[in-house]
């Protein structure tokens, strides 16, 4: 018998909406803040990882594409891909990364740098994005950061989509930085 689709099942809609509102007005991009908090939160207060087997947009976009409009090859990913070492160091470089958006944003709220009305892919590859961005009423800071959270985002979107096509739907799963944060997560919270 088919299973009934519940609500959640249609988060991967999240995804692509939250996707063109970046393209719309770059300011959308501070809602991408829920999609980090929350799967920490349910991570520390339940010690699963519910939001990846249920709600998460981006796992549930990759199924989709990859499974159901077969987009995806559906080889296995290289061993040293889904080792420990890969995937602590992909999260090591990652929060690293992050941690130097946050640093150019907090030059531009001190007026130490202008604003870079860019988002950058792939953290190199910087390109123009000023037609999503008609002003702020606060500080430019606040555009900078959403400027680097959505060029975060739309990376590991691009990330996702390439190993999608390469290896099995839901590759980018076995190396996501906030899946092996959770899983550290939980593993912290099941000795507790
Ligand atoms: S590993 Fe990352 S992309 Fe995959 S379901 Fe979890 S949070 Fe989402």
């Amino acid at each position: 018998m088919k299973q009934q689709k519940k609500w959640y099942d249609y988060l991967w809609i999240v995804s692509l909406v939250y996707l063109t509102l970046g393209f719309l007005n770059i300011l959308f991009a501070w809602l991408g803040l829920i999609f980090f908090c929350t799967p920490l939160i349910i991570a520390v207060v339940t010690g699963n990882k519910g939001y990846c087997h249920r709600y998460c947009d981006r796992g549930q976009l990759l199924a989709l594409l990859g499974g159901r409009f077969g987009l995806s090859r559906k080889r296995d990913m290289p061993r040293w891909m889904v080792s420990k070492p890969f995937r602590y160091s992909f999260l090591v470089f990652f929060l690293a990364m992050f941690l130097l958006m946050l640093w150019n944003t907090g030059l531009v709220f001190a007026g130490a740098r202008d604003l870079q009305e860019v988002v950058t892919i792939l953290w190199t590859f910087q390109v123009p994005w000023h037609w999503a961005y008609h002003g702020t009423l606060f500080s430019e800071g606040v555009a900078q950061f959403a400027f680097g959270f959505y060029s975060v985002m739309l990376t590991s979107t691009i990330l996702g989509l390439v190993t999608m096509v390469l290896f099995k739907p839901r590759s980018w799963c076995v190396y996501c930085p906030m899946g092996t944060m959770t899983t550290l997560i939980c593993k912290v919270k099941a000795k507790e």
